[in-house]
């Protein structure tokens, strides 16, 4: 059917009614096995390409360097170091926090990769790069299989 395009306003039609715009986000195949992997062991996954030596962090179905699948998935330690951080004093919407809130470039320990996240159990004053974290877990209960499983990394 050819597409054509209204120059007419008049043409336009109005129709009340309501549209269903729920969306469900999916991770990926190799995302959601990394989130559950989370969720429900508390474990890091991570994919490795054996013919580059590159251990993907979070972890990926195919190789952005040799174009290989990566079927090869290694559990790394749910721990790393700090390569950078920021601390942020306001929120989203310009409030100051109750708390400044340590946000940091985690390098993931075994891998080639890094997440962003929270940083616990810390004066500001007392962070490093190069200071190693490790990940503190929510309870199960809480848990919905996304990265805020963790609640955040604190010194290991
Ligand atoms: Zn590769």
């Amino acid at each position: 059917m050819a597409y054509d395009k209204i120059r007419d306003p008049r043409r336009i039609m109005h129709v009340e009614g309501d549209m269903e715009v729920d969306y469900i986000y999916t991770a990926g195949i190799a995302g959601e096995r990394f989130f559950v992997a989370l969720r429900d062991e508390e474990k890091l996954l991570a994919t490795h390409c054996d013919k580059c030596n590159h251990t993907f962090m979070p972890p990926r179905m195919y190789c952005d360097r040799c174009f290989a699948e990566l079927s090869n998935w290694i559990e790394v330690p749910p721990a790393g170091t700090i390569a950078s951080y920021t601390i942020t004093h306001e929120d989203n919407n310009g409030e100051r926090l109750p708390e400044p809130v340590v946000l940091a470039f985690i390098e993931i320990e075994k891998t080639d990769g890094a997440l962003i996240h929270q940083i616990g159990e810390v004066k500001p004053g007392a962070l490093k790069i190069g200071m190693r974290v490790q990940a503190v877990f929510k309870k199960k209960s809480k848990r919905t299989g996304a990265l805020t499983d963790i609640r955040y990394f604190k010194p290991a």
